[in-house]
């Protein structure tokens, strides 16, 4: 398991989750289904803040799947619970564990399984 049973997973948005034209990185959303069907709840945090995080999940209709938008920022950490699990493609200090991943360009990397290996190690580490 990614993360512990009812611990938090954050997720950053530039570079993590989109592209640098807002492309959504393929296996985002069966990656954040899988966590939250485990009962892992699920935010999205960014340097630009809480309402440009929530507009890009609003633009690409996933919004829903998570529990809260953030700025990054370390406060939001420690008022979660504990085994925050952080995926960013950049090297954030964190109060939790960082899983630091490259940074997302369609046009470079089309075929990118970053969140597909994500998945698999979740569900292979299941239980
Ligand atoms: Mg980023």
């Amino acid at each position: 398991m990614i993360a512990p049973e009812q611990g938090w997973v954050i997720l950053d948005v530039d570079g993590t989750i989109i592209d640098q034209n807002d492309n959504l990185r393929p296996y985002v959303i069966q990656f954040i289904l899988a966590l939250k069907r485990d009962n892992i709840h699920v935010g999205l945090w960014s340097g630009g803040g809480a309402g440009y995080a929530e507009g890009i999940a609003r633009k690409w209709f996933i919004d829903d799947l998570f529990e809260g938008f953030y700025r990054k920022s370390n406060a939001v950490l420690e008022v979660l619970k504990d085994g925050v699990v952080v995926i960013d493609d950049e090297a954030v200090v964190t109060t939790g564990k960082l899983i630091r991943v490259p940074s997302y360009d369609r046009e470079l990397h089309p075929d990118d399984e970053v969140f597909k290996e994500l998945l698999l190690h979740h569900l292979h580490t299941e239980g």
